[in-house]
């Protein structure tokens, strides 16, 4: 989950109303799988599956403990991979193996091959290595680093392949299981990039990530592109090569033009810079100066065009600062994309989205439906069927030290992240 996604991004709440599920309950398309929530709960074997994620709770939360203890920064995910690898190896999943990118998969066969149901929880976090992850706990609350973002997603993924192994429950789909690395900040995705683009490229029919807390559906992806940009010139003393072109002269000028750019509200997109730097000493002109830039949308089309926005406030900054000082070419620039996360969306009459907030409503639950920046971004952006969805619980400071969950009835995003993945496994 990216930092600011809850502050960030207007949340648009939807409370599930009856009217709402008895209509996505009737509606039938070719997409909709054969068999509603309401009538697989009624299964023994998806209603025993169902009765132990809720007895073994405390299971699932000592997984949770056991996952977030071994470190996993974004690019240095191999100890924790290693960890699920050997508890999917454990709960009997097939074809158990790490693909390039680091991501752990492994599958739970149905009578077909297809539809094939992708479950995925991302592995690595915004903390950097030595960073104290040990787990505290007080009464109903777990501390630390990572603890629901997303050592709750893991647990889940795990707990869903024990019940449904447990239960013997069987699809008329199969279901992949991945622990995905790269979700967080400049990971940029590449855990499902990889698996998209590569390891399962085309296989994937239906996606479901379980990343953060508590029982919502995420179907709208804010997209984001990040930029590092570095401006260059020769440098020089400040009183003796006065007249010569400044860098950081120039990216004053492109900070202001970007902050004077218009954007629109609905979709919202936005544009921040968030770092600067540069210069060697208060008495030389610098030889370079580079600054962070971060733009958001869930629109496509207002993404690119605030991007080349940006881009061109920074090229016409560039030429004035030369301007000035009367001489061209002497201040340059470079362009450096350092983060691109797909924007998009699952519409709301969708299969999936309607299955994610069925399976909440049949089991007694209310879902809200929201929008995020999370690894189903890229699903949603090559229009495949995706939705990211909470792991139940109360997530509290996520991207912080101080991160905490709290454990209060956690086992409802146990029980709908399982119904909503064997409800998925059907036609
Ligand atoms: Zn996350």
């Amino acid at each position: 989950m990216q930092p600011g996604r809850r502050e960030g991004t207007k949340k648009i709440f939807l409370i599930l109303t009856g009217l709402t599920a008895a209509l996505s309950l009737g509606v039938g398309d070719a997409q909709q799988p054969a068999t509603t929530a309401a009538e697989l709960v009624k299964d023994p074997a998806v209603k025993a599956a169902l009765d132990a994620a809720k007895a073994n709770e405390a299971q699932t939360i000592a997984d949770q403990i056991r996952f977030c203890e071994v470190p996993a920064p974004s690019f240095k995910e191999t100890a924790r991979g290693e960890v699920l690898k050997g508890t999917f190896e454990q709960l009997g999943l097939q074809n158990v193996r790490v693909d390039k990118a680091g991501n752990v998969l492994g599958d739970y066969a149905g009578a077909a091959p297809r539809p094939r149901v992708v479950i995925a929880a991302h592995l690595d976090t915004v903390f950097p290595e030595g960073t104290d992850v040990k787990v505290k706990r007080e009464g109903n609350v777990l501390r630390g680093p990572g603890i629901g973002d997303d050592c709750r997603g893991l647990a889940v993924l795990v707990a869903i392949v024990r019940e449904m192994k447990k239960a013997r429950v069987q699809t008329p789909g199969s279901i992949t299981f991945v622990a995905n690395v790269g979700e967080e900040g400049l990971g940029d995705l590449r855990g499902v990039k990889e698996m998209f683009n590569v390891t399962m490229k085309e296989q994937i029919d239906r996606f479901v990530s379980i990343d953060g807390t508590g029982v919502h559906v995420t179907n709208v992806a804010v997209g984001s592109h990040r930029y590092r940009i570095t401006f260059k010139g020769p440098g020089g003393h400040s009183f003796g090569a006065f007249g010569m072109a400044n860098p950081i002269g120039a990216m004053g000028r492109a900070i202001a033009k970007i902050n004077e750019i218009q954007v629109p509200k609905q979709p919202k997109t936005t544009f921040n810079v968030g770092r600067v730097g540069g210069g060697t000493s208060v008495n030389s002109i610098p030889f370079e100066g580079w600054m962070e830039v971060d733009m958001r949308s869930s629109d496509p089309a207002s993404l690119a065009a605030v991007d080349a926005n940006i881009q061109k406030a920074v090229d016409a900054a560039v030429v004035e600062e030369n301007q000035r000082w009367g001489k061209p070419g002497v201040v340059t620039v470079t362009k450096e994309l350092v983060g691109d996360r797909p924007a998009g969306s699952t519409p709301e009459n969708s299969a999936i989205v309607r299955n994610g907030l069925e399976t909440a409503t049949v089991l007694g639950f209310t879902a809200n439906l929201g929008e995020g920046s999370t690894d189903s971004n890229l699903p949603m952006s090559l229009k495949i069927p995706a939705i990211t969805i909470g792991g139940g619980g109360r997530g509290r400071e996520a991207h912080a030290l101080s991160e905490s969950f709290d454990t209060t009835d956690s086992w409802m995003g146990t029980q709908h992240a399982l119904l909503l993945t064997i409800a998925l496994a059907q036609k």
